[in-house]
């Protein structure tokens, strides 16, 4: 299976070798998709876990005990379906096809499985109806 998540370093935590010891100690496939990292000061990376499912509850843990935040995506990239007309112009620019409008409803999705944190979206959409937290 896999689990898209992102990790939220504290200043503390930034030089741990976090990915590392994911794919040595437990066995992950990691791919990571947007890494910000600031040397003493905070960092955040969007990863991909791949593995079986103890594989990655059992990794998830350890980066939490690591005093490491581990959000889902649904977390950070959220969208008011308040503000949101369905108007499909975000769909036009996300690079991973995570956003369409639905054939019969026309009502916009996100596929959090797909998205890779780019941003794009948050940035055209004319009513500021998605926010994104990285
Ligand atoms: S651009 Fe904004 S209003 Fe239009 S479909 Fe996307 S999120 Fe909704
Ligand atoms: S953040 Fe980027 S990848 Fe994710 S839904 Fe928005 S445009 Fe698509």
């Amino acid at each position: 299976m896999k689990k898209k998540v992102i990790i939220t370093f504290p200043p503390n935590t930034v030089d741990k070798p976090l990915v590392y010891s994911l794919m040595k100690d437990y066995g992950l496939w990691i791919n990571i998709h947007r890494a910000i990292i600031e040397p003493q000061k905070h960092g955040k990376i969007v990863i991909e876990l791949r593995g079986d499912k103890k594989q990655i509850e059992d990794g998830i843990k350890f980066v939490k005990d690591q005093g490491i935040g581990v959000n889902a995506l649904e977390q950070d990239v959220i969208l008011d379906r308040d503000k949101c007309v369905d108007c499909g112009v975000c769909t036009s620019i996300c690079p991973s096809n995570a956003l369409k409008l639905d054939k019969d409803t026309y009502k916009l999705s996100i596929d959090y499985d797909e998205c890779v944190v780019c941003g794009s979206c948050a940035e055209i959409c004319p009513v500021n109806a998605i926010s994104i937290n990285f």
